[in-house]
């Protein structure tokens, strides 16, 4: 999920963009992971890696099970909960539906920095690709507006950069947004 902050008429309005998954017409067939690491390739669409990809199929196939997952908000901490999830007589492993860019986690890491990966809905795409290439309509998207807290988007900014900082020191920071803004 990603809120993008607007103003309509005096009124602070937040322009919310979901993606939604369903696991049951998922095939597993990676379609979504393929585009998705293209488009962010630098320069775009000169390879495509799915380990850079910002979703991933989580897949047992011969339990007939894939739960296509969104890299999510950066988490410092590793969570302590285990679940299982049966849903519609299928058995979801643990930490299939979590988004968080988990510690515990190497799917959302950038395989050269190791930094953490997190969707950006496509920014400058009329919708997300990953949505576009689902042949099966696993990924839908919807819009919504909300009413934006005050100074809502550069606290997420803020925290976000504080994380990142945090688990990887200022400098590595500092070079990566310097890598970033000569790819630009
Ligand atoms: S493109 Fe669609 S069907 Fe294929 S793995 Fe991704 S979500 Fe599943
Ligand atoms: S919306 Fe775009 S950035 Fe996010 S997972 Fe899909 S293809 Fe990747």
């Amino acid at each position: 999920m990603k809120g993008v902050v607007t103003v309509t008429g005096g009124n602070k309005k937040k322009k919310v963009k979901t993606i939604k998954i369903d696991t049951d017409k998922c095939n597993g067939c990676r379609a979504c992971e393929v585009i998705c690491s293209a488009f962010h390739a630098a320069p775009k669409y000169s390879g495509n890696n799915p380990a850079r990809s910002r979703i991933r199929v989580i897949r047992d196939p011969l339990a007939d099970i894939y739960v296509p997952v969104h890299a999510g908000e950066y988490a410092v901490a590793e969570c302590a909960g285990r679940e299982k999830y049966t849903i519609d007589g299928k058995e979801y492993d643990e930490c299939s539906f979590c988004r968080a860019s988990c510690p515990s986690r190497p799917e959302f890491k950038e395989p050269d920095s190791g930094l953490p990966l997190k969707c950006d809905m496509c920014e400058g795409e009329e919708e997300p690709l990953c949505v576009k290439w689902c042949m099966v309509d696993a990924l839908t998207y919807e819009e919504r507006e909300e009413e934006a807290e005050e100074q809502e988007e550069q606290e997420e900014l803020e925290i976000g950069l504080e994380s990142l900082a945090d688990k990887y020191g200022m400098q590595k920071l500092k070079d990566a947004i310097a890598r970033m803004s000569k790819k630009d």
